[in-house]
């Protein structure tokens, strides 16, 4: 793929990465883009800086704008996991940029911060809400947010969370979307998820020191 344009996107979508001058796909987008588009799991590995986190939000923010839905009360239509708040927030503003001519509703879950501005943000329901895996556990576990609607599921720095002990508060509060046999995560162990095929995952890897 030599450009954008190429994979079919959306043309809010390809207006806002041109006014980004975004010319061509890096490698990461060139091959996961058509695979997210065309629904199916995937696992990139790339290295920071090399454009992953439009390799994900790209194709996911074309299925929002395609199969527009008002999402509902305290759900997430796209939920992001990453492992610091500091990261969770880059990715909200990429989400936010590429997806300026979409009218995405993005929130933010993150650690550190005091929870009720949260709870209101996903009051109404929200289509993307990217988020630290504790903080995403307390709100769930207090009824702020419910998860049986999640259709993508992006797990950034996958190995990162796992490495600092994500896994546990992952997997509670991923047990409402990824039950019954809906399994779909993490590198060692990806199976295509049985009845809810829409859910993805992108593991990436930082950059190697
Ligand atoms: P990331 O790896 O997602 O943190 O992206 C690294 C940097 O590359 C960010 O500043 C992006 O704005 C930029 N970027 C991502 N995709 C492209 C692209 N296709 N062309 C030019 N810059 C890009």
């Amino acid at each position: 793929m030599t450009s954008f344009h190429d994979f079919g996107l959306a043309e809010p979508i390809t207006r806002a990465l041109a006014e980004e001058k975004y010319a061509t796909p890096t490698p990461i987008q060139a091959q996961t883009i058509p695979v997210v588009l065309s629904r199916r799991d995937v696992i990139g590995i790339a290295q920071t800086g090399t454009g992953k986190t439009a390799a994900f939000a790209v194709p996911i923010l074309h299925h929002l704008f395609t199969n527009r839905r008002r999402p509902e009360r305290k759900t997430c239509r796209v939920l992001v996991l990453s492992p610091t708040r500091e990261l969770s927030g880059q990715i909200l503003d990429s989400f936010r940029t590429y997806g300026r001519h979409v009218g995405t509703r993005a929130a933010l879950v993150i650690g550190g911060v005091s929870m009720g501005a949260q709870v209101r943000a996903v009051q109404n329901g929200v289509d993307v809400l990217v988020a630290t895996p504790g903080r995403l556990l307390d709100l769930v576990t207090s009824n702020g947010l419910r998860l049986g609607e999640v259709e993508f599921f992006v797990l950034d720095e996958a190995d990162r969370m796992l490495d600092m002990g994500f896994i546990h508060d992952i997997r509670k509060s991923s047990r409402s979307f990824l039950s019954n046999g809906k399994r779909c995560c993490f590198p060692q162990r990806c199976r295509a998820p049985s009845r809810r095929s829409r859910i993805r995952c992108c593991a990436t890897r930082p950059r190697l020191p």
